[in-house]
């Protein structure tokens, strides 16, 4: 049974989770055999659970926190295709062929969000209604127009360029030289989504144990056994989705992924003006920053939700909140003196090659690294990866296919995030907008 009782939220919960709270502890003990054991109750858990449920087989979710406490229920809920490499480098790089193939799963994984949110029938405020993507410089402005021009040539993706004049129809700033509306991506809420898809995995048979970390994976595939905190569950598959959570369960994909903190505030309520002079396009928005802010309303329209500072120190939480506050307010002067209500943190993951990766290593299926587009993404590889576990072709994918390297010597720990990511917050200190980190 699904406990109903909301856990208190922590001090430090995402602004989601006073909608989504998280399910009370259950203290359901562990199973002793189950088909498959998924580390991990993120997107991508739970959608191969679902999968790998459907196809008829046991399954059973185990979560070291509380239900949903990775980055899925803490991100800014920005559903899109984007990626950290362009069309035309992908098509320069390794041809036509593969851009349209990669380009084409992308499309996919957003189309996957919306199947499901329909299929299971989760009200959680999904929009397309465009997503914006304001430039700080001309140069970046010029690559950004011409690799949409790619894709909508190549891809049918449709966008509209944004003068430096019409930057204020969409945000309350001056800090853009121009920009571009995508349409057809936009946004959800990721607790409701998350708490969604976590009903019907339910409804599906899937079991759930929480507060329980995974310890150590031991045996072959057809015959693990999952060591957790609260005993053993002997399986015939592992699937880990703990993307920027992982940590000691699979040395090898610890040398292969990069884990690094995000943050994100939300104001206080708002009056419909307030928002209107803020936000007055409505829609979420990423700039063109290496170390980009992103924005948008909150899905009720009341309140603006912002982050940056990706891959800083953590530090003190409440300073980094105050430090977003400020940078939120040089960024839209409107809201300079808008109250702070909530900040808050999540993890992610890169890659090497800075593009997602699934696959099964020692016989541990894995999905992770999504550089930032893990929605879609999480959702998307999290379903193939459950698809793979019954052996479908459907788990055929690109993501899949790609070698997925480390870096000599990378052990996991990422001692050179803080540095990339001052670096970055150098090149972006030459533009109007960048300058906002400093
Ligand atoms: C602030 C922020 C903003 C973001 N914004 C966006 C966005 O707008 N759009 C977008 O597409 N992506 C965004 N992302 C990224 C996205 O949220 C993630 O890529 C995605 O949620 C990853 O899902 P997941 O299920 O793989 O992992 P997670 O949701 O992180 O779940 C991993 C889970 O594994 C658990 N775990 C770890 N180790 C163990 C163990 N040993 N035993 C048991 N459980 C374990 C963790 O406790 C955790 O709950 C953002 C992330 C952050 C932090």
């Amino acid at each position: 049974m699904a406990p109903t009782n909301p856990a208190p939220a922590p001090p430090d919960a995402p602004y989601w989770w006073q909608a989504a709270p998280r399910p009370v502890p259950s203290r359901e003990a562990p199973p002793t055999a189950v088909d498959a054991v998924i580390v991990g109750s993120g997107l991508t858990g739970l959608n191969a659970a679902l999968e790998i449920a459907r196809g008829g087989r046991s399954v059973v979710v185990v979560e070291a926190q509380a239900l949903g406490f990775g980055a899925s229920t803490r991100n800014a809920g920005f559903v899109s295709r984007s990626f950290k490499h362009g069309f035309g480098t992908v098509e320069k790089k390794f041809g036509l062929a593969y851009a349209l193939q990669l380009f084409g799963e992308l499309d996919a994984s957003v189309r996957a969000v919306e199947r499901r949110i329909a299929e299971e029938n989760i009200a959680c405020f999904m929009n397309t209604n465009g997503r914006f993507l304001p430039c700080a410089s001309e140069a970046h402005l010029a690559a950004l127009l011409s690799d949409l021009d790619t894709q909508r040539k190549h891809m049918g993706f449709a966008f509209t360029p944004v003068s430096r004049s019409n930057v204020t129809r969409e945000l309350g700033t001056d800090k853009y030289v121009g920009g571009a509306i995508v349409h057809g991506l936009g946004g959800l809420h990721p607790g409701l989504y998350h708490a969604g898809l976590l009903a019907a995995a339910r409804r599906a048979g899937v079991a759930f144990v929480d507060n329980t970390p995974v310890l150590s994976i031991s045996g072959q595939q057809g015959a693990f056994r999952v060591r957790t905190s609260r005993g053993e569950i002997t399986c015939r598959d592992v699937v880990i989705g703990t993307n920027g959570y992982t940590h000691g369960l699979l040395p090898w994909l610890d040398r292969r992924l990069i884990p690094f903190d995000a943050f994100m505030i939300a104001t206080g309520p708002l009056s419909p003006e307030a928002m209107a002079r803020a936000i007055p396009g409505g829609k979420v928005t990423i700039d063109s920053n290496h170390n980009a802010l992103f924005v948008r309303p909150s899905p009720d329209g009341t309140r603006v939700l912002f982050g940056g500072l990706t891959g800083s120190a953590l530090a003190n939480l409440p300073d980094k909140g105050r430090h977003l506050q400020r940078m939120l307010g040089t960024l839209i002067p409107s809201l300079a003196q808008a109250e702070l209500d909530t900040v808050w943190t999540g993890k992610c993951a890169a890659t090497f090659d800075l593009f997602p990766h699934m696959g099964c290593h020692d016989g541990i299926y894995f999905a992770a690294g999504y550089c930032f587009v893990g929605v879609p993404m999480g959702t998307y590889l999290g379903t193939k990866i459950g698809q793979a576990v019954l052996g479908r072709r459907e788990a055929a994918s690109l993501f899949a296919d790609k070698s997925f390297r480390s870096m000599p010597f990378y052990n996991g720990r990422p001692w050179f995030v803080p540095l990339v990511t001052r670096y970055w917050q150098g090149l972006d200190a030459r533009t109007p907008s960048g300058a906002i980190a400093a």
